[in-house]
């Protein structure tokens, strides 16, 4: 066993006083500061040869929306992996009173000083006004990169139907930053897709391995180019309601196939930054979900983006990625 020298314990006294301080002046700006130790599993080895740093993981969604005065957050901490009598510091500024973006900050260091850092960010909202799914169709292209920017500098996740299209990088990226990544098909071709079930299929298989070889996932969520009520498909399917049979098959397959309740205007009724901003946020529905559309492929329609994060959350909306249960906005089938 090492045996440690007097001083030794004269600097963890002093830094204990030190941690002591911080901790009263924390814990009296209404913050919370909590240790937890973990138990030693590995004493030996943890005294010579450690120098893994912990891992921490988080327990529940690492970007959370809570409404305000509805009662107190409560933080679901974080699962620590380690072997070396790691202590977790946590450190909340969260207050769930007052409307606005925190964070909580996890910290976990081992007795070899090995150290991560983790953090978990907590919107407070005034009063949810409804929620606003951002949905992106037809990349990645130029445009996405800029636009994963603006939903990092708010923290907002977001929705991409992509294709066969752009860089793998931008599509992991999407993956890593937390959207969800979903199915457009892969070649967006409406002659080709709606000319027959098969290659409808055909074509959403290779765009389904494509996500799945980038991201190691398999989705199966899908949205149909045109959406569901298009009638373009009519000029292709041979007088075969494509749609309809479409639509029936992809749900006995196990995609579930989403539209949108909000047109942004951007494929072909305008091509204005403005008036994408106000079709979007002039559309919203209060108390429910709006199904937003966008073209991650149209510059001007990413430089709304920003605007129209600003406008939702100053309107109590919270901004959601969908997910296979959530609202699909379904259109009604014209063929
Ligand atoms: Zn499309």
């Amino acid at each position: 066993m090492k045996r440690f020298h007097p001083i030794f314990f004269i600097g963890c006294l002093v830094i204990n006083i030190g941690l002591l301080v911080a901790f009263i002046l924390v814990s009296v700006s209404a913050s919370v500061v909590a240790a937890q130790e973990i138990p030693d599993r590995h004493d030996d080895y943890c005294a010579e040869y450690d120098d893994l740093a912990p891992v921490i993981e988080l327990k529940g969604e690492d970007n959370i929306n809570f409404v305000a005065n509805t009662r107190e957050y409560v933080d679901e901490g974080v699962n620590i992996i380690d072997y070396c009598n790691t202590e977790l510091e946590t450190i909340s500024n969260v207050d769930s009173k007052t409307p606005g973006q925190y964070r909580v900050k996890y910290i976990a260091k081992d007795q070899m000083g090995n150290e991560t850092i983790l953090r978990r960010y907590v919107r407070v909202i005034p009063e949810w006004n409804g929620t606003i799914y951002l949905t992106f169709d037809d990349g990645p292209g130029i445009y996405t990169d800029a636009l994963l920017d603006v939903l990092a500098r708010y923290n907002v996740k977001a929705t991409f139907f992509v294709t066969g299209a752009g860089d793998d990088a931008t599509i992991l990226r999407e993956y890593q930053e937390g959207h969800a990544i979903a199915l457009h098909t892969w070649s967006h071709d409406y002659s080709y897709v709606y000319s027959s079930v098969d290659n409808y299929f055909a074509d959403l298989s290779m765009i389904s391995e494509r996500v799945k070889r980038i991201t190691g996932e398999e989705t199966k969520m899908i949205r149909f180019p045109g959406g569901s009520s298009n009638t373009v498909s009519a000029r292709y399917d041979g007088g075969s309601h494509i749609m309809s049979t479409l639509a029936r098959e992809v749900e006995r397959r196990g995609y579930t196939y989403f539209d949108w309740n909000i047109s942004s205007g951007d494929a072909g009724g305008t091509n204005n930054t403005n008036e994408v901003y106000s079709r979007v946020v002039n559309n919203l529905f209060e108390g429910g979900s709006s199904v937003v559309l966008q073209h991650d492929v149209k510059g001007f329609s990413v430089d709304a983006v920003a605007s129209i994060i600003e406008y939702g959350l100053s309107h109590g909306y919270v901004f959601e990625k969908l997910t296979p249960s959530s609202f699909t906005a379904h259109h009604g089938i014209n063929n």
